[in-house]
């Protein structure tokens, strides 16, 4: 694990009018300078993240990005024994599904909790991790921790 420099963070990817696309490289961009976001559809109003470059309600391509407030209330959980090579010296660990207050869901590793404490329904919040992986993708990650 190293820290996140600016450098490794990079530069967002643009179209040619300059606006950052709805990618999932764009979205841990975003990440590791602490935000969580999501694109907004123009055209069903849907919140999708992470976000696509087409709407999977009402498959428009017009959208823009919107900061979410990283809330929301566990939906399910699991909890991992037997992870892959790169996550084995934390097992065990709870993956869930977030549903976020914005009305969208986002999976992650739900972390700060005892195993034993998690419930469904329980409220968490959206973290970021201050080191980059060594695999690939070496994106910062973001994860779960209790709200209180
Ligand atoms: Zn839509």
């Amino acid at each position: 694990m190293t820290t996140v420099t600016s450098q490794e963070k990079g530069a967002f990817i643009r179209d040619e009018k300059g606006l950052i696309l709805p990618t999932v490289e764009n979205f841990y961009r975003f990440c590791a300078e602490g935000k969580l976001m999501a694109v907004k559809c123009n055209h069903c109003g849907a919140v999708i993240c992470p976000p696509r470059s087409i709407c999977p309600k009402c498959f428009g391509n017009d959208s823009e990005w919107v900061e979410l407030k990283g809330r929301g209330k566990l939906l399910t959980y699991t909890i991992i024994h037997f992870p892959p090579s790169q996550f084995q010296a934390l097992a065990p660990y709870a993956v869930g599904i977030l549903r976020l207050n914005e009305g969208t869901q986002l999976p992650g590793m739900i972390k700060n909790v005892k195993l034993g404490d998690l419930r469904i329904g329980m409220d968490l919040l959206v973290d970021f991790e201050a080191t980059l992986p060594k695999e690939w993708p070496k994106w910062p990650r973001y994860f779960f921790k209790p709200a209180s």
